[in-house]
């Protein structure tokens, strides 16, 4: 059944045009909306000029999970944080592992899902034990009204906000959500806008723009995830560009997590990323100056603790998304005194 406008969250971040257009600034599509119209992302419409959210109440996955999971190794580490997505996405991944919550909306008009209000997502939160809420699994900056109303009722709890996100959101709405959101990790995804455009539909410079930004003029913490795919961008020049650009427009703290690729969705013809590459971007990001790289998706390999990037101490010993052991003291290796970064380690 289509829903009234008066069942519907109203959106944020819009602006009125001429004959009844609303032009969205959520992210770097700014779509012009004609009346009755989507915006590219299919949950956001125009209805008699104004521009509502459709999912607001459509939360489809919403559970604990290691705060690891998203992956954030340097925030909070070892907590639970609360995680919650809705249906649609405003970038069309070949290889999206969500693909069945992401692309619905997309691809059949689908977005399914429960009313849950902010309230009791944050009461489910502190029941189970979570220090944050995670957005996640879809791209939070397209359901963001209900991030919003979430976020500021977790922080007046004492928890923590945080975005795993593909980057594509506007500066508008980064400072919107900077009154709440503590941590962010983006995905970079590769750096040529041959792969954005090919694989994504999207376009690689607003993700380079996000990142910068978010290092140069928030305090949200930050770290970046880049999933190899054989053959895509795992050259020895598009790595070492990767890196270079994290190092010197987001800094040597930035948490670099190269993730292996497992066939998904529509990117099927291709086999997983052998370790030996994920081995190459880790002494890529290493040689350019990060001074923290990790593996991900390879479960049990010694790239996914943390070192201190100094003496080689290990800090923080982790199986999988489990800590074994964490050593840092107020914030430093309590073997060579150097500070490691991060939000409450
Ligand atoms: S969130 Fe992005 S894709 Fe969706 S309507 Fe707004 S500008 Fe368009």
């Amino acid at each position: 059944m289509e829903l009234g406008k008066e069942d519907l969250k109203q959106a944020v971040l819009w602006e009125s045009g001429e004959d009844k257009k609303v032009r969205c600034k959520l992210c770097n599509w700014r779509c012009s909306i004609d009346d009755g119209k989507l915006g590219r992302c299919c949950v956001r419409r125009n209805m008699d000029g104004t521009l509502y959210s459709l999912n607001y109440d459509k939360v489809c996955s919403a559970n604990p999970d290691p705060i690891e999971k998203k992956p954030l190794f340097h925030f909070q580490p070892g907590s639970q944080s609360f995680s919650i997505a809705t249906m649609g996405c405003n970038f069309r991944c070949e290889f999206c592992q969500n693909w069945q919550i992401s692309q619905a909306a997309l691809e059949d008009g689908r977005i399914d899902g429960q009313a849950m209000r902010p309230e009791k997502i944050v009461e489910a939160a502190v029941r189970y034990d979570c220090k944050s809420i995670a957005y996640t699994y879809t791209e939070p900056t397209i359901f963001m009204e209900l991030c919003n109303d979430c976020g500021r009722l977790a922080k007046e709890r004492g928890l923590t906000n945080v975005f795993v996100s593909n980057g594509y959101m506007t500066r508008e709405a980064i400072d919107f959500a900077g009154e709440w959101l503590n941590g962010i990790n983006v995905d970079l995804k590769a750096f040529s806008e041959d792969y954005y455009t090919r694989l994504c539909k999207a376009r690689l410079q607003p993700v380079l723009d996000t990142i910068s930004y978010i290092a140069s003029q928030t305090d949200i913490w930050l770290e970046v995830t880049t999933l190899l795919v054989p053959g895509e961008n795992d050259s020895a020049d598009e790595l070492k560009k990767l890196a270079d650009f994290i190092v010197t427009k987001a800094g040597p703290d930035v948490p670099w997590h190269i993730s292996r690729f497992h066939p998904q969705y529509k990117y099927l013809d291709s086999a997983a990323t052998p370790v030996s590459s994920l081995e190459r971007a880790y002494d890529v990001g290493k040689a350019a100056g990060l001074h923290y790289v990790y593996f991900g998706n390879v479960p049990g390999a010694q790239s996914e603790s943390t070192f201190c990037y100094k003496c080689g101490r290990m800090l923080i010993e982790r199986v999988g998304y489990r800590i074994v052991a964490n050593h840092i003291k107020d914030s430093c290796c309590p073997d060579c005194g150097t500070q490691i970064a991060g939000f409450e380690l």
